[in-house]
């Protein structure tokens, strides 16, 4: 068994055995655990499954935020302007104001939380394959449901069964996302970083969104990272229900980085740079709701637990946000919520935007674009981080084409309603 740290009292009693299972120790198992480490609860006993080691590049997370990062140590790159290229030649490079544009890099991410953990005894990596997740029976007694005494929770793995006395975290499960009754489409893209032969990109000045991309009837946007003056990640990203063969995220790729960026006047020419690092990634965009508690004593987080903002696909700093509140109602004993604000009226929003891509009411790119152009961009980046009122969202939405909207919004109360 490849388990490291098997040191916590609860071990010693009875092996296998620890207060809490964290079963995928990828963004939200190791910030959860980062989390609780710094908590009062930073002395039970955890094991941290995960099948892989954790020591690639697996992943570039940006994000958006105005405090300082519980991670700020490890930020590769801040921004305090983004350029967006619109339609219609809209192009602006956006004040963010009191807000900083953030980059991680996952293997910084990994080579940065897992040793902390580690220097805590009590807990534990392994690295195992995990086969199933199976929390504890409620059983009837009279009235009410109740726990059977002492029972664990049980995570499957090729390396054994390992065993909860408190809470599984769940991060390893994936849901269909099949239900025809709901909203179901993806956010897949590919990313190159290229280093080029001469000076190319302003180090300043990343690219949050390049519309100015053959759309094909759907959202479609490149998004620009900027690591050094020679170095870049470069990403096409799709907002669509199908995925693309690979040959053709690098068509775009390629038509992008030599026939739309530009230096100074120029293109970059194919022999001018090369690709030194490449990411592949699909997001799912879901209006599903999440079974966040499949059983006693299991609580699902991240992607399973359905903290992917369902119009965007952005993740990483509601998770962050999502799993310091979770900490804090487990330090308080408190009926544990997943984390998440259930909110129906932003829920009854990212409903609709789905509904507008889905059945593509109006140019996507368009939508965008006017939310960029008619207000602030401080407003949008609230808006997508949920921090808006009822009346700031009113207004936010009076800027995009009304009609389509307003389609998609009946379409969506008919459905419920039926
Ligand atoms: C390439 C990429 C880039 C992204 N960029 C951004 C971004 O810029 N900003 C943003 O907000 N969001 C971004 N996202 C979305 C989101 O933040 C990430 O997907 C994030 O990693 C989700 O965290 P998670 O813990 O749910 O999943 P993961 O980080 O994937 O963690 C799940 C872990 O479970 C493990 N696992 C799964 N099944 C098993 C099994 N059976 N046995 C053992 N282990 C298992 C996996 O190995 C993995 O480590 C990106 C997603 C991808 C894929």
């Amino acid at each position: 068994m490849n388990a490291t740290n098997m040191s916590s009292e609860t071990n010693q009693n009875s092996p296998n055995t620890y207060n809490y299972i964290i079963a995928g120790g990828g963004m939200a198992g190791l910030s959860l655990a980062f989390f609780l480490n710094q908590s009062s609860l930073k002395d039970k006993s955890i094991l941290i499954i995960d099948r892989d080691e954790k020591n690639t590049n697996d992943h570039t997370w940006c994000f958006w935020e105005k405090e300082r990062s519980p991670y700020e140590e490890i930020i590769t790159q801040k921004w305090k302007g983004v350029w967006f290229h619109g339609t219609n030649n809209f192009s602006k490079l956006l004040d963010l104001q009191d807000y900083t544009y953030k980059m991680i890099r996952g293997i910084d991410f990994y080579n940065y939380v897992i040793p902390i953990l580690k220097q805590n005894l009590k807990i534990t990596f392994l690295q195992a394959d995990i086969s199933e997740v199976v929390g504890c029976e409620l059983v009837k007694y009279g009235k009410f449901k109740k726990e059977i005494k002492d029972e664990l929770a049980i995570v499957k793995t090729n390396k054994g069964d390992f065993f909860a006395t408190d809470i599984i975290f769940d991060s390893s499960y994936r849901s269909k996302y099949d239900n025809p009754k709901h909203h179901n489409m993806l956010q897949h893209f590919k990313g190159w970083v290229i280093e080029t032969k001469n000076p190319t990109f302003k180090v300043d000045e990343p690219t949050l969104f390049d519309f100015r991309i053959e759309q094909k009837n759907e959202l479609r946007f490149v998004y620009v990272l900027p690591h050094s003056e020679t170095k870049a990640l470069i990403e096409f990203t799709l907002f669509s229900d199908n995925l693309i063969t690979d040959a053709e995220y690098e068509f775009y790729l390629k038509k992008y980085i030599e026939e739309t960026l530009m230096v100074g006047d120029c293109h970059i020419k194919s022999d001018e740079y090369q690709i030194s690092e490449t990411e592949f990634g699909i997001v799912p965009m879901s209006d599903e709701p999440h079974e966040v508690f499949p059983m006693h004593k299991v609580i699902r987080i991240g992607t399973s637990g359905g903290y992917v903002k369902a119009s965007t696909g952005y993740s990483f700093q509601r998770s962050q946000r999502f799993l310091q509140r979770l900490v804090k109602s487990l330090e308080a004993n408190k009926t544990v919520g997943n984390g998440i604000n259930a909110n129906r009226w932003k829920g009854f929003l990212d409903t609709v935007l789905l509904n507008v891509m889905l059945k593509n009411r109006t140019p996507q790119d368009e939508i965008f674009t006017r939310l960029f152009k008619y207000n602030s961009p401080i407003k949008v980046l609230k808006f997508l981080d949920e921090d808006t009122s009822f009346f700031e969202d009113i207004a936010l939405v009076n800027t995009v084409p009304k009609p389509p909207f307003i389609r998609a919004a009946w379409d969506v109360l008919m459905k419920k309603i039926f």
